[in-house]
């Protein structure tokens, strides 16, 4: 893979597959870096989506991201299932090397990385990650069969995540750092009708305990400053995300939280020929469909930019 590429797009989900649709229709061919782990991104792990529109039923995340690969794929665009791990973006022809140990040549790039879940920060989450930390209720929500967990944040991410939990979890308790939520009124109700989800207000968690599994929580409230412990069987963290940015550091501009900027309404960033798209450039909406519609104008703004040249 040595020759000179129109495009190549890092990243999928919703951004990166809408980027190459539109680009491969523009007959751009381009390349598209999926990812070796995170292919789809974030929505394959997601359960219905119900807000995407055109799915009046909704849809299940994972098969609204195999109709966008799907339609990629039927235009020409060349899907690999691979990292993209150093990238030179300076200059006329960016050059990136992949995780096999390829290098590609392009003209321009579309970054398209997402976001990762965000950590508490705790020594002791990071140490039981996988012994009941999760940060995806539907890839672990299954091992927690009439157990008793705790979700944290007071966003979408963490009604939803609490909701679905409750179809293995004897007890959801959802514990949040203030006294109102932040998620979506349909979402906040959903939780709080569910006789299985418990709030527990105005309360930080402080530690994990447990030798080898989660035991449970060292907990601060945050209004008494009172510290307790409680039992937990498992502890799902849902309190945001933060921007896919380590490789950009030192190649393009980005805001303070990680973020890259782009001018404007545009996708471009401040290198000629780059651009980015979805939550890697997103602080306010991360959307499904903002990302996918920010994946189309950064096609459409490569294509420019190539035509101009
Ligand atoms: P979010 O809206 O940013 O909410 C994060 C939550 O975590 C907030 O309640 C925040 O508390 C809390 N938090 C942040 N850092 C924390 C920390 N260090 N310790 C304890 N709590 C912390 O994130 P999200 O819920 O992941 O949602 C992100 C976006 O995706 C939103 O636009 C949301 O609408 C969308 N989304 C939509 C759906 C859906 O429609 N089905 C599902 C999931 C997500 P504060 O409130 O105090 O800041």
């Amino acid at each position: 893979m040595s020759d000179l590429h129109e495009l190549v797009i890092v990243g999928s989900g919703p951004a990166g597959y809408t980027a190459a649709i539109y680009a491969a229709r523009a007959e751009l061919s381009p390349i598209v870096y999926e990812g070796s782990v995170t292919a789809g991104g974030a929505l394959m792990n997601t359960t219905e989506v119900e807000n995407f529109p055109g799915f009046p039923e909704g849809v299940m995340g994972p098969e609204l991201m195999d109709s966008l690969r799907k339609q990629a794929e039927k235009f020409g665009a060349k899907l690999i299932t691979d990292d993209i791990v150093e990238m030179d973006l300076s200059g006329e022809i960016k050059t990136l090397k992949d995780g096999s140990g390829n290098t590609l040549k392009a003209k321009s790039v579309i970054l398209a990385t997402g976001s990762a879940y965000k950590e508490i920060g705790l020594e002791n989450e990071k140490r039981l990650s996988g012994r009941g930390v999760s940060w995806c209720a539907t890839c672990d929500g299954f091992f927690f069969r009439e157990k008793v967990l705790a979700v944290v944040g007071g966003g979408d991410s963490a009604m939803e995540e609490a909701n679905f939990l409750t179809r293995f979890a004897s007890k959801v308790y959802l514990i949040h750092r203030r006294d109102s939520l932040r998620a979506s009124k349909i979402m906040a109700e959903r939780a709080q009708a569910n006789p299985k989800i418990e709030f527990i207000w105005n309360t930080e968690v402080i530690d994990v305990l447990g030798a080898d599994k989660v035991e449970g929580l060292k907990l601060r409230n945050l209004v008494t400053n009172e510290v307790s412990e409680k039992a937990f069987d498992g502890l799902f963290v849902a309190i945001g995300h933060v921007p896919r940015s380590e490789l950009l550091t030192g190649q393009i501009d980005l805001d303070s939280e990680g973020y890259v900027k782009v001018e404007g309404r545009t996708t471009n960033t401040n290198q000629k020929g780059v651009f980015a798209c979805g939550d890697l450039v997103d602080h306010t909406y991360r959307q499904a469909i903002t990302a996918a519609g920010s994946g189309c104008a950064a096609a459409l703004d490569a294509e420019r930019f190539l035509s101009g040249h």
